[in-house]
């Protein structure tokens, strides 16, 4: 894959001055570096279990005592779902949420190598063993505009980087989907249905899609259709983060 020659000097150019004046820590603000090493240890869990297919947690059937062990959460019961498998660094909550939104909404791409250092060991989990071809859920270009970068981008570069893996900006947004935010499942299916296309063919591939947070999958799912109809084989996904509270459908 390609990237401009701009980016690459911006990047260097950040890179130098992150050397030199180390940014405050996206979750605490203490100096030294971008996610330091103790707001990291402090990363909440997905309570466990975890659905098997969309890791979101189970947690437990009140009524029931001893609860009713399940592998798979009531969204992915049945047919194979159109949700990819799915894994997550840990819970939408505490310093792992103030550092995604620190990332996203504040101006701090620099805290990409950290927080995509945590997506190693959920890949690795979710390919088995097999080696996949990283693809970023792209951003609308109107919002990657806005925000001066893409942080699905960032993370794929450095999960790249990390594991060797290749990959490539192989889905984007077809039409700019309104925000998902306070949505229901359902809702947030209908929002981004068709919302992807694939830019080129991914044949026999096995596709690890990478986003910053999940919710229902929605927006995993369609990119995963994308992706499937352009050839690959497989496709599979890792998020920093899973944002659905225990019991909620
Ligand atoms: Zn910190
Ligand atoms: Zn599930």
């Amino acid at each position: 894959m390609r990237d401009t020659w701009w980016a690459r000097l911006a990047e260097g150019v950040s890179t130098v001055l992150d050397a030199l004046m180390p940014a405050p820590c996206v979750a605490c603000g203490r100096a030294g570096a971008a996610f330091c090493e103790a707001c990291i240890a402090a990363i909440p869990p997905v309570p466990p279990p975890g659905c098997d297919w969309c890791g979101r947690s189970l947690g437990t059937t009140p009524a029931c005592s001893p609860p009713i062990p399940r592998a798979t959460c009531d969204g992915c019961v049945g047919a194979r779902p159109a949700t990819p498998k799915t894994r997550s660094a840990g819970a939408y909550d505490g310093v792992l949420r103030t550092a995604i939104h620190a990332f996203k909404y504040r101006d701090r791409p620099d805290a990409a190598r950290a927080l995509a250092s945590l997506l190693v060991a959920p890949a690795r989990e979710v390919l088995r063993g097999a080696t996949g071809i990283i693809v970023p859920v792209a951003l609308h270009p109107a919002r990657t505009g806005e925000r001066g970068y893409d942080q699905s981008a960032l993370l794929s570069r450095h999960l790249a980087d990390a594991t060797g893996w290749d990959r490539a900006n192989a889905v984007a947004r077809a039409r700019a989907t309104p925000s998902q935010i306070g949505l229901g499942r359902a809702a947030r299916f209908a929002n981004v249905a068709g919302a992807f296309r694939a830019l080129q063919r991914l044949d026999r591939q096995v596709v690890i899609l990478v986003d910053d947070v999940t919710t229902t999958g929605a927006t995993l799912a369609d990119a995963a259709r994308a992706c499937r109809a352009a050839g690959a084989t497989e496709v599979v996904a890792v998020t920093l983060a899973h944002d659905l509270p225990v019991g909620r459908p």
